[in-house]
């Protein structure tokens, strides 16, 4: 379904709107957030810089959900029908900490350290530009390219999980190329 038609004013309003939701989601779950456990780091270890294998932080929430930006009411007087549903996600990244709806996986942890070396990169105001645009552009989440490259990178990985490659070049050349 396609998004409704913004225009470039909007656009930049919503992605300062998206930026401080993450901002804010960050510093929120940040005080209950532990670092990787030894056994999740040594899976993760060859894909990711140190930065990034020692400077994130993980949330697995229990009773509570994440909830949508407070923005959601004015997108659907906007006619938007299709917006992601934090809620009902397996996980969420914001900046450095990922907060998560189950127990981790290798698997759904690496899709989301792959959202802390894009926003390593690109800091929070430019990845949510970035993820705004993708939406609107892309119809829909699926449509998000930060997403593809989380999607596939996630399923190299899972294809063989020894086998490493540098996630942190995989993005940059992401960047590099405009791909996002
Ligand atoms: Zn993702």
């Amino acid at each position: 379904m396609a998004s409704p038609q913004l225009t470039l004013a909007q656009v930049q309003q919503l992605s300062g709107a998206v930026a401080e939701y993450i901002a804010s989601q960050r510093g929120f779950f940040l005080r209950t957030s532990l670092p990787l456990t030894l056994e999740q780091r040594e899976a993760m270890e060859g894909f990711f810089v140190p930065d990034v294998l020692d400077g994130s932080r993980l949330v697995v929430l229990q009773s509570s959900r994440v909830q949508n930006p407070d923005f959601y009411p004015q997108l659907w007087r906007l006619g938007f029908r299709n917006l992601p549903d934090f809620r009902t996600m397996a996980a969420i990244t914001f900046g450095d900490v990922v907060v998560s709806h189950q127990p981790f996986t290798h698997g759904l942890l690496f899709h989301e350290l792959v959202h802390v070396e894009q926003y390593r990169q690109l800091g929070i105001p430019q990845f949510s530009n970035l993820y705004v645009r993708g939406f609107l552009t892309g119809r829909g989440y699926e449509g998000i390219p930060l997403e593809g490259n989380a999607y596939s990178l996630g399923a190299s990985f899972e294809a063989i999980p020894r086998q490493r490659f540098s996630v942190a070049d995989e993005v940059s050349e992401w960047v590099r190329n405009g791909r996002f």
